[in-house]
C-alpha cells in the first residue's frame, strides 16, 4: 500500500511541483514574497506563528494533523528529489526528472492555439523548451533572456523539440552551491508550500524527543534506533539511492513501521483490558425460555453453521466475571456471514435469550427498508410469544414516537427496531441488555460514536454495560481482523442454508442493453422479478435521481405490460415502503432502484438483477448487490452492464465478480485494491488509519508489535502510554466504538 491509504490519496496531493495555482492562493493572501525556494536559502521562520492570527501554511499543518514537533517529525517523505547534481541537456533522457543549469536565450508568449509561455534554456552541450500553460506576468520577467536558472521538472519529448512542462525554477549565478543531500518530498496540499514543510519538519526534527521508549531486551532485533530512522529518512546521506530510500524493506523503514504498530496494538490491547474490568449482565439459556419456543415457530431448521455461531455468543453471554459470578464481562463480537446465510434468525434467537431475563434489546439496520423488514420479520416471530417490539426511525415523529419512547422508557417494549433514530439522546432505554448493529459497516464514524455513549449510558442506569452484537455480510480478512478489529470477537457463518443455487454473473457492455431488456420481458413473462440497480454518480444524489428516472421511463416504453416501480434516496420513507410493500408481495415486477435496495433486502422470487455502470461499485457492493437474488430455489441471475472503454483493473475487478461468490475472497480482492480506509466505513475521517505499515506485506511487524505491547501494558504501563502518546495521530481510537 502506497504511503497514505485510500481515504488520505485524494486530499493529499503532491504539490512540490511549483504550480500557479498555489502560487496565486497564497498570493493573494500575500504569503508568497520571501518565501524561500529550497531549504537552502529558506530563510522565513515557519515554527513561530503570531500568536494571533496563523499564517496560512500554518492553519494547512494543524490541518494536516502536524501540529506537535513529533508529528512533523513522523511526516515522512513521499518520495526525494536529487538536486545535488546538475546534467547536461544532452544527456535528457525523455520521461527523467532531473535538473539542469543554462541562461535563457528567449521567452516568447505564443498566441496561436492555446495561449501559452515558452522559453528557451540553452547551456554548453544543447537546448531545452520550458513550457507554461499557466502563467503570470512575474514568468516574464523571471525567464528573461539572459537570465541564468537552475531549472527542474520532468523531460518528455514535445511538438517544441525535448522539453519540460511547468518545471520548478529559480535564478542562481555560477556559485550557488548545490544541495548536500537529496530533497525529500512531503505528502502535502495545495495550502503548505514544501519548502515551508521541509524548515518546519527540520526544525522540529531538531527539537523533538525521540528518546528510545521501548526498552532493549523488548525491540525486536535489527531494528535501526527511532532517532537515527528519521534522521535517514527525512535527510539521507547524499550516496544513497533515492530508490533504496523510498524501499520499504529496508530498516528505517521497518523501524517505523514497527512503532506506528506498536501504538496501534497497545490501543487495542487496553480497549480489550478495560472491557474485561467491565460488568454486564450474565444470560443463560434456560430449559423452557423463549428461544425454546422461537424455534420451533421458525419455517425452517437452522443450519449447522447457525447454531454453531449462536452456541459461540451463547457462551459470551453466559461467561461469569472474575470474582463475580452473578454478572459477566461486555460481549464485544463481530456475526459475520456472506449475504444470504441467515444472520436475522441468530439475532432474534439471541435477542430472545436476553428477553427471556426481562431485558431489552436493541436491534439497529442502516436503512428505513431494511429496518423496517426485520421489523415485520421479528414482529412475526416474536408477538405470539408475548413480547412487545418498538419500531424508531427519523420519519417517525410526533404522538406516535413519543409513545414508542415511553414505551422503551418504562421497558414495556423489550425489543426496539431501527435506524440509527434509535440511538439518538432522547431514547432511553430502562434496561439495556443487548445492542444488535445489523450491516455494522455502512453505519459512519459518528453513528459508531454515538451508539458507543448509548451503552455507557445504559450502564449508567443499570449499573452493568450492555452487549455488543455486530453483524455484516462483508468479512473482515484475516490481517485486519488481527490489527484493526484485535478488540474483537468474530463469528463466522460459513454456510448458507440448504436449497440456495448459486448466482451465475454475466458481463456485457452497454451496447448490449437491448438484448438485456429483452432476457427482462422473458423473466417477467414467466412471473419471475427482477432488479435493475442505477449507479451512484459522484455521491450527487441528483444527477442519481436523473439517472434512475431516465432508466425508469426507458424501461416503461420497453415493457408497456409490466409493472414497473421506481425506488430512490429523495423519496419519502412511506413512498418507499409502499413501492417496497408492492415489490415484496409480487404485485410489481421490475424494481428500478438507485443503490438504496444494496443492503439486507429480502425477495426471494427476485431471480434477475441488472446493475447498470457496474464499473463504478466497489467488489464488496457488487456482492452486496447480487446477493439480493439467488434467494428462492429458482436460478438466478445476475447481469454487470459496463459502460465502454473499461480501464484494465476494470475489467480485472467486474471479472472478479464472475469468477467468485465467495465474500471471503471477494472482501479480501476489494481490501487490495481500495485499502482498509473505505472498507472500515471510515471514509469521512479522511485520516489513514495506517500510514507506514501495509497489513498485507507487515504480517510479522505485526506479531511482534502485539507481542511488545502486551509486555509493556504488563510490566511498564507508563511506557506503554508514553508510546501511544507519540503516535497519538494513529487515531485507531474511533475503532472502538
Ligand atoms: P443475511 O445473513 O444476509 O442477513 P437473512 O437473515 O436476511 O440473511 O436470511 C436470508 C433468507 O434466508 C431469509 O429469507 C431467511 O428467512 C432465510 N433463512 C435463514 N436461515 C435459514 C435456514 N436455516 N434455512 C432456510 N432459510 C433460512
Ligand atoms: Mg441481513
Amino acid at each position: 500500500m502506497p504511503y497514505f491509504g485510500a481515504i488520505g490519496r485524494s486530499r493529499i496531493v503532491d504539490c512540490a511541483v511549483q504550480c500557479p495555482r498555489c502560487a496565486s492562493r497564497s498570493k493573494q493572501r500575500g504569503q508568497n514574497r520571501g518565501m524561500p525556494r529550497s531549504p537552502a536559502t529558506a530563510n522565513s521562520s515557519p515554527t513561530k506563528p503570531a500568536a494571533d492570527a496563523k499564517s496560512a501554511p500554518q492553519r494547512a499543518l494543524d490541518k494536516l494533523g502536524l501540529s506537535r514537533d513529533v508529528d512533523l517529525a513522523l511526516h515522512l517523505p513521499l518520495r526525494y528529489e536529487d538536486e545535488t547534481r546538475v546534467i547536461r541537456i544532452v544527456d535528457l533522457r525523455d520521461g527523467d526528472s532531473a535538473q539542469v543549469e543554462g541562461v535563457i536565450h528567449d521567452c516568447q508568449v505564443h498566441a496561436q492555439g492555446r495561449r501559452q509561455l515558452v522559453a528557451r534554456l540553452r547551456d554548453a552541450s544543447g537546448e531545452l523548451v520550458l513550457r507554461f500553460i499557466h502563467f503570470y506576468p512575474s514568468h516574464l520577467k523571471n525567464l528573461a533572456a539572459g537570465q541564468r536558472l537552475r531549472v527542474r521538472g520532468e523531460v518528455r519529448g514535445g511538438f517544441f523539440g525535448r522539453e519540460m512542462v511547468h518545471p520548478t525554477f529559480r535564478s542562481v549565478t555560477d556559485e550557488t552551491p548545490l544541495a548536500k543531500a537529496l530533497t525529500p518530498v512531503y505528502p502535502s496540499n495545495a495550502a503548505l508550500p514544501q519548502a515551508y514543510l521541509r524548515k518546519a519538519i527540520a526544525t522540529a526534527l531538531q527539537r523533538v524527543d525521540l528518546a528510545e521508549i521501548v526498552p532493549d531486551d523488548l525491540l525486536p532485533g535489527g531494528l535501526p534506533s527511532l532517532k537515527q530512522s528519521l534522521q535517514q529518512l527525512h535527510h539521507p546521506a547524499p550516496e544513497v539511492s533515492p530508490s533504496l530510500l523510498e524501499d520499504r524493506t529496508q530498516p528505517a523503514w521497518q523501524r517505523l513501521k514497527f512503532d506506528e504498530l506498536l501504538a496501534q496494538q497497545i490501543s487495542q490491547a487496553q480497549a480489550r483490558r478495560a472491557r474485561a474490568l467491565q460488568r454486564a449482565p450474565r444470560f443463560e439459556a434456560k430449559r423452557g425460555g423463549l428461544q425454546e419456543h422461537l424455534l420451533p415457530a421458525l419455517p425452517f431448521e437452522l443450519t449447522p453453521a447457525q447454531r454453531r455461531v449462536i452456541e459461540e455468543i451463547g457462551a459470551d453471554l453466559a461467561r461469569r466475571a472474575e470474582g463475580d459470578a452473578e454478572q459477566s464481562v461486555p460481549m464485544h463480537r463481530l456475526l459475520q456471514g456472506d449475504v444470504g446465510s441467515g444472520k436475522t434468525v441468530v439475532a432474534a434467537l439471541v435477542a430472545a435469550l436476553v428477553m427471556a431475563q426481562g431485558w431489552q434489546c436493541a436491534l439497529m439496520a442502516p436503512t428505513e427498508i431494511l429496518a423496517e423488514q426485520h421489523f415485520r420479520k421479528l414482529v412475526g416471530w416474536l408477538e405470539p410469544l408475548g413480547i412487545q417490539v418498538a419500531w424508531l426511525t427519523g420519519s417517525r415523529k410526533g404522538k406516535i414516537r413519543q409513545r414508542m419512547l415511553e414505551a422503551v422508557a418504562s421497558g414495556d417494549a423489550l425489543l426496539v427496531v431501527g435506524t440509527h433514530a434509535v440511538i439518538q439522546d432522547d431514547v432511553r432505554f430502562a434496561k439495556l441488555g443487548l445492542a444488535i448493529i445489523d450491516e455494522q459497516h455502512r453505519f459512519g464514524v459518528a453513528q459508531r460514536l454515538s451508539l458507543r455513549a448509548k451503552l455507557v449510558d445504559g450502564a449508567a442506569t443499570t449499573g452493568l454495560e450492555p452487549h455488543l452484537l455486530m453483524m455484516s455480510a462483508t468479512p473482515i480478512p484475516r490481517t485486519l481482523a488481527m490489527t484493526l478489529f484485535a478488540d474483537l470477537d468474530i463469528s463466522t457463518i460459513d454456510q448458507l442454508p440448504p436449497g440456495r443455487t448459486p448466482v451465475l454473473t454475466k458481463i456485457f457492455s452497454d451496447g448490449r442493453r437491448e438484448a438485456v431488456i429483452r432476457t427482462i420481458r422473458d423473466a417477467v413473462a414467466d412471473g419471475r422479478q427482477v432488479y435493475w440497480v442505477c449507479p451512484l454518480i459522484e455521491e450527487s444524489e441528483h444527477v442519481d435521481l436523473q439517472n434512475a428516472t431516465a432508466t425508469h421511463d426507458q424501461l416503461k416504453q420497453a415493457l408497456p405490460d409490466a409493472r414497473i416501480g421506481l425506488l430512490h434516496g429523495r423519496m419519502s420513507s412511506g413512498e418507499k415502503a409502499a413501492v417496497m410493500a408492492l415489490f415484496s408481495s409480487g404485485q410489481m415486477a421490475l424494481l428500478v432502484s438507485t443503490t438504496v435496495i444494496e443492503v439486507g433486502v429480502d425477495v426471494p422470487n427476485a431471480s434477475l438483477m441488472v446493475i447498470e455502470h457496474a464499473e463504478r461499485f466497489g467488489l464488496s457492493q457488487l456482492h452486496q448487490l447480487r446477493g439480493r437474488v439467488g434467494r428462492g430455489g429458482v436460478a438466478s441471475v445476475c447481469v454487470l452492464l459496463y459502460a465502454t472503454p473499461l480501464s484494465d483493473t476494470g475489467k480485472a475487478r467486474l471479472k472478479a465478480m464472475a469468477e467468485t461468490s465467495d465474500g471471503f475472497e471477494i472482501a479480501r480482492r476489494d481490501l487490495e485494491i481500495r485499502g482498509p480506509g473505505e472498507f472500515l466505513g471510515a471514509r469521512q475521517s479522511g485520516v489513514p488509519l495506517l500510514r507506514f505499515a501495509d497489513l498485507a506485506e507487515d504480517q510479522q511487524l505485526v506479531q511482534q508489535a502485539r507481542d511488545v505491547a502486551h509486555a509493556l501494558l504488563d510490566r511498564h504501563p507508563d511506557l506503554a502510554r508514553q508510546q501511544m502518546a507519540r503516535w497519538q495521530n494513529v487515531r485507531a481510537d474511533y475503532l472502538k466504538a
